[in-house]
């Protein structure tokens, strides 16, 4: 809902009496996107103290530390959607970024490699909506095309994405957080903001220990936490966090040179995920992966990793089962993947036949947020949300930023800081 009250003077609240820190605005979550939000603020104007919390002793922990450190190009998104024009912009934001303050990156580019007649077919509906996408410089190439780009790769035809890049995005995140609390922004690690009240005139944001922070205006991007952070607030619980983690498997060093930039599979367009791929690290590694298995714990990065709350609400959910009757024959393939690695071996053999099993071993794991409506419908572009009331009404929350939302980061935040300016009724300049 969109609260349009009147203008406030939102700096009297330093003035205010109360214990702990008090802001203007409080972001909560020290993940990209979070601290994407919270640099934005400060792009915009130095008139209003920030702050941010964060429930982990480092910022960057959770999905912005662990995934294929892409930069994507656009490709694949729906055109039209917020996702997909956020991915462009997102992806030129980035590299001005990483070129202002000298962050590395590799534009290694990408091959979305077809190996059969169907797989051609779905190629050209993707080829069709990269371009409605406006995913700049891409071009159609053949099985020459192909080795020329990456000798060691078979298919029979493919597009090439020469902007498609690699970035250890936890490293940029982390330096949003630096820009950010160089203009004045305030950090707060170990803070789990686990209770939100209406105070007079603002917000009053309480941590698991017990520390306050009070503020105006809250901005909540918590990934793997944004239904719960939600029904804190008072607001809609849906779309409900079913988290999907996704393992990698490690190429070795001799076989890893045989890689030049990222292969990946032409998407089963009947799925949600994009497919087992080749992705280079910064490091010069290589990673293969990721696979999508349903995970016990919203922080569950190994099948060992249990959480009783977390299961029990995915296995109450009614679109856990509607999702899981869809996708049931995908998922158990995943699964059988993920513990048979020569599955993985085979799949990724199609693409470039010298690997072998020998040549792989386990790598780490990250986990998605993936958010689901009660129908089990994946919910595949951003929203946003608020509730009702004097608490509800000065919190904006983002409820999904599923990949490519490290790309999209800038993108979002802009967006997410100019909706803050119509939902809040501030002027940032
Ligand atoms: C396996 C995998 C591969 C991916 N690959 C790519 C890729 O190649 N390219 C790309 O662009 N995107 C990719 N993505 C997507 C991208 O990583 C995410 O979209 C992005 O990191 C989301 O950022 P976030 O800030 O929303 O979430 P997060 O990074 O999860 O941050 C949320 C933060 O909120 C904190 N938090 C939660 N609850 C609270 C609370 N109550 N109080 C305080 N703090 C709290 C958490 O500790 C966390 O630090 C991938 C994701 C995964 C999982």
């Amino acid at each position: 809902m969109l609260c349009r009250g009147s203008l406030r003077n939102i700096r009297n609240l330093h003035s205010s009496a109360g214990c702990g820190s008090e802001y203007d605005i409080v972001v909560v979550g020290g993940g990209i996107v979070g601290l994407a939000v919270a640099q934005e603020i400060t792009n915009r104007s130095n008139a209003f103290k920030v702050g941010l919390l964060e429930k982990e002793n480092e910022l960057a922990t959770h999905q912005t530390g662990h995934n294929s450190g892409v930069i994507h190009a656009g490709i694949y998104y729906k055109p039209g959607s917020v996702m997909a024009k956020l991915c462009v912009e997102g992806m030129k934001a980035t590299y001005s970024y990483c070129d202002q303050h000298n962050i590395p990156y590799k534009k290694v580019g990408k091959l979305v490699v077809a190996t059969n007649d169907l797989e051609e077919q779905r190629l050209m509906d993707l080829w069709e909506r990269a371009n409605k996408n406006g995913v700049p410089d891409i071009e159609l190439v053949d099985s020459s095309g192909i080795k020329a780009r990456e000798p060691a790769c078979v298919g029979t035809k493919a597009i090439w994405s020469p902007h498609t890049g690699i970035v250890d995005w936890g490293r940029v995140a982390r330096h949003y957080g630096t820009v950010f609390q160089s203009r004045g922004g305030k950090i707060h690690t170990n803070f789990e903001a686990n209770e939100f009240s209406a105070v007079d005139d603002g917000v009053k944001i309480t941590s698991q220990q017990g520390e306050e922070v009070r503020c105006k205006y809250v901005i909540a991007c918590t990934g793997l936490y944004s239904d719960r952070t939600a029904k804190l607030t008072g607001c809609d619980p849906e779309p409900k966090i079913v988290p999907f983690r996704g393992e990698y498997l490690l190429l070795s060093p001799e076989k890893s040179k045989l890689i030049n930039g990222n292969i990946y599979p032409v998407p089963d367009p009947r799925f949600p995920f994009l497919g087992v791929h080749f992705t280079p690290r910064m490091n010069g590694e290589v990673w293969l992966g990721p696979n999508a298995v349903l995970a016990f714990a919203r922080e569950g990065y190994t099948w060992g990793k249990f959480n009783i709350r977390d299961l029990s609400e995915v296995l109450l959910y009614p679109g856990f089962y509607r999702l899981a009757g869809k996708y049931l024959g995908y998922g158990l393939d995943q699964m059988l993947g993920s513990i048979f690695i020569n599955r993985a071996v085979k799949e990724l053999k199609k693409y470039v036949p010298q690997v072998e099993a020998s040549d792989i071993c386990r790598g780490p794991a990250g986990v998605r947020a993936q958010a689901m409506n009660t129908a089990g419908d994946l919910v595949g572009d951003f929203i946003f949300s608020s509730g009702e009331g004097e608490l509800g009404s000065r919190i904006l929350h983002c409820r999904n930023a599923p990949s490519p939302a490290a790309t999209s980061s800038l993108a979002i935040a802009h967006m997410v800081v100019d909706k803050m300016e119509q939902q809040f009724n501030i002027q940032f300049k």
